[in-house]
This record gives structure tokens, sequence and C-alpha cells, in this order.
């Protein structure tokens, strides 16, 4: 075979390419996702595409309810919807035992309509409306309340539709992780969580039935969820033992990171990550020991978002140009931005090739195709010499990505997801200019 001709380079020479972990794997190309070809894929679906790999997202969450149940007698996982919610995405969660976890009314009917009961959808969130609360009640949901005005709302509501809601509260704590997350929920070490509770508990129409928290998001300090976890035993330990008000679940939120490398991280994320089983034995070894007899050890519920899907999901896009700086700098620009990739903002993302390359590598800088001075995809990393067409996979990028993209002078792109047997499916369009217009109206002057 003819070999490919590479520019000839002068370089500084890299020192320490070869380091205690080995030698770079993370430049070997990525040909395929699940036994099918970047090059069908991108001939497929189109370039830029979101690529889902329902194996992985199977895997993942097996492995983690495996991890909670072999420890612990009884658990149940509630996808977050905000995390990824394409319905495809959201039914495999489903289909596997997941309840749902939402944080608005829209994402509630999202969950409704996926055909979730009522009982295991999990409303969460700041900012509930009064429809939708009243929705919630009449669904048998679990409404976690978030402030006092929720709370006053919700003792009104029931008492005029004459329904019982149920409820829990977010209780948020010092858990020795900051900045703390103080700004949803209740405080535990003033008093204010136990106010909460209560005024629940002297509330007719309203059953205190659980208690919540969410920690934090990409949290690295296992410690910390068993400090959350033993004060959230203690409040329900006294709701039982001062008012006689057994709780019935204890949620632990979300928060467990994926294997992503954060920016400024000196080591890769894959090697320094807890795995979910050491947040496991955390929890449960802390609820275990809280004091609960064993006939009322409260059901353990978990959010996780980001660990169950970020490694499912890769991003394909091609190079549309190179170009040198003028510092001298190689700049690669692709065809997807920030815009849709928004994870780029805490994550260096492992990037592939997806072709043969040379073995030379050269610091870049990765733009993206927007006509703006922050469209930084990566400000260095270091890649083969790649050429107008060639492909690369951004890695990890299923948490997050495909619901806070944004539409920004460039359409959306096409989410693919190839199933467990290796076929390809298009779970949601690229948009169009159509799609985009629909919404937009031109009053007659203009017209
Ligand atoms: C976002 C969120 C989650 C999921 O968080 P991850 O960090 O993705 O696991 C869980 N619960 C609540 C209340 C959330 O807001």
């Amino acid at each position: 075979m003819k070999q490919k001709y590479e520019r000839p380079t002068i370089r500084k020479m890299n020192s320490g390419l070869m380091n205690k972990f080995g030698s770079r794997t993370d430049l070997d190309p990525v040909k395929e996702i699940d036994g099918i070809s970047v090059k069908n894929l991108v001939s497929d679906y189109g370039s830029p595409v979101f690529v889902l790999s329902e194996k992985q997202i199977r895997r993942n969450y097996q492995s983690a309810v495996r991890s909670f149940k072999t420890r612990y007698p009884k658990v149940q996982f509630a996808w977050s919807y905000k995390t990824n919610y394409l319905n495809a995405v959201c039914k495999i969660f489903h289909q596997e035992g997941s309840w749902a976890e939402v944080v608005s009314g829209f994402e509630y009917h999202k969950a409704l309509n996926n055909g979730v009961l009522g009982n295991q959808i999990i409303f969460n969130g700041p900012d509930k409306k009064e429809a939708d609360l009243i929705l919630a009640i009449e669904k048998h949901s679990l409404i976690h309340i978030d402030h006092f005005d929720e709370l006053y709302q919700l003792i009104r509501i029931s008492e005029r539709i004459n329904k019982k809601a149920k409820v829990a509260i977010r209780v948020n704590f010092d858990t020795g992780v900051y900045p703390a997350w103080d700004r949803f929920g209740f405080n535990y070490e003033n008093g204010q969580a136990w106010t909460a509770i209560s005024k629940i508990i002297a509330a007719e129409k309203i059953d205190l039935v659980g208690l919540h928290c969410h920690i934090g998001t990409f949290m690295l300090s296992t410690s910390a969820y068993a400090v959350a976890a033993k004060k959230l035993c203690d409040l329900a330990l006294r709701c039982k033992n001062e008012h006689q008000n057994s709780i019935q679940y204890l949620d632990l939120g979300g928060g467990f990171p994926s294997t992503n490398t954060l920016k400024g991280a000196y080591l890769p994320g894959v090697d320094t990550v807890p795995g979910i089983e050491e947040f496991a034995e955390a929890i449960t070894t802390t609820i275990l020991e809280s004091g609960f007899s064993s006939d009322e050890l409260p059901l353990l519920i978990l959010e996780s978002g980001r660990v169950l899907i970020d490694d499912a999901g890769y991003l394909i896009g091609s190079v549309i140009a190179n170009k040198r700086l003028s510092d001298g700098r190689r700049a690669t620009i692709m065809d997807f931005g920030m815009n849709v990739l928004f994870t780029s903002n805490w994550y260096n993302h492992k990037v592939t090739v997806a072709q043969d390359a040379g073995q030379y590598t050269e610091e870049t800088v990765l733009f993206g195709p927007l006509c703006m001075n922050i469209d930084v995809i990566r400000e260095s990393i270091n890649l083969p010499l790649l050429e107008t067409g060639d492909h690369v996979i951004v890695h990890k990028v299923g948490a997050y990505n495909m619901t806070q993209w944004m539409q920004f002078i460039n359409m959306r792109p096409a989410v693919v997801l190839i199933d467990q047997h290796g076929k390809s499916h298009l779970i949601r369009k690229q948009e169009t200019l159509e799609y985009l217009e629909m919404m937009e109206q031109l009053p007659d002057y203009l017209k």
C-alpha cells in the first residue's frame, strides 16, 4: 500500500512520551464504535453526529445496580432526566427498571409520556408550577420540597383539592466538600431541615415519606456520601422517635463522577476517579450501621446521571481545515463547536483520530466552526497531523451535552443509537431551518 505523504516538520523534542503508565494508547486510531465503522456512521448520518452505545448504557446501569444491591437489600435507581432526556435513552433506563427523576414540569410530562407510572416519578427542583404540583399529587408522585414557600404552597393546594401529597424534603449539609451546595433544599446544621420536617408532620394533607439530598456533581470524595447518609439517617431516626413517623426511603441523589478528566487535573480520570462500588460501600455501610431495625431499613434511592451514560456517548466530527496561528501553533478547525459540547467547559475529553495517521504528533489548538472567538474545543492537545475531511471522535460525551446543547449559527446534529446487536438507529434528527422557524411569527406589516 502506498504510504500517506506527510510534510516534513522541524519539531521540539518532547521528553517523557513514556510515563509510568506506559506509552500513550490514546493516540491510536478508533475506527469503529460497537462494530460500526466511523466512515459509515458519517456517510449515513452526516458529520458531526452524536453516537450512543446501548450496550454500554445497559452495562453501566447493571453494574451500578449490582454495586448497591450486593451491599444493601432495598435499592432503586431513578434516571436523572436532565442528564440526557432523549426518549430512546430514557426508555432504555426504564426498561432496565429505573424510575424517573425530573426537575421541571416539562421533564415530568416527558416521563409520563414515556410510560413511567406516576408513583415512580421523583419530582425535584426549585421550580414546580402549581399545575405541575396538582398533577403530581393526583398521580401519587414523590414530590421533593426545595424551600418553605413551596411547602406552604403544597399545604394550600393539598387542602384545596383535598388530596394527600407524598413528599420528601431535600436536605443540604456540610459534607466536608467545599463549596457546599446549600442553595437547594433545607439546611441540616442550622435546624432548618428539622423545622421543615415538623411543619410537614403537622400538616394534615401531606405525608412525609422520604428524605433527599444531592450533594454535588462529579464528586470525588466517597466520604462526603458517608457524611450525607449519616445525617439523613439521623433525621429519619429522629422523625421516628419524636414524631412516630417512619421514613420509607432515603434518596442520596446523584453526583458520582464519570471517568472523564477534569480540566486542570494532573492525572487522567480513568486512573483517579473512585468506582461506583466505592461510593456504594460508603453509603450502604453508613445506613446499615446507623441504628435502623432490620425490618425498618429504608429503601435506598439513587438518582445517578453522568456516571451511567457519559462513557456511552461519542461525538464524531470532521476536520474543516488546518492553519498556523501567528505564534506558530497549529490549529485545526472542526465541524462541531462548543455549543454542542457543553462539557468541554469542564473536561479535557479524550479525542482520538478515526483513521490511520502518522506517528508524529503536534500540539494543536482545536477550534469549532462558529464565528466566535470563544469557540475553542481544546486549548492544547497532542494530535497526529490531520487533513481536511479526516474524522475524529470525542469520547465520553453522553451526559449533559445532548440536553445543554445550544442551537447557534449551525443546526444541532443528529443523534444515533447503536443497539445491542450492532445496528444503528436515528434517535434525533439533525435540525433543519424549517424546524427552527416553526416557532417564529412574522408580524403582518413586515411580510
Ligand atoms: C442533576 C441531578 C442529578 C444527577 O446528577 P449527576 O451528577 O449527573 O449524577 C440527580 N439529582 C438531582 C436532584 C439533580 O439535580
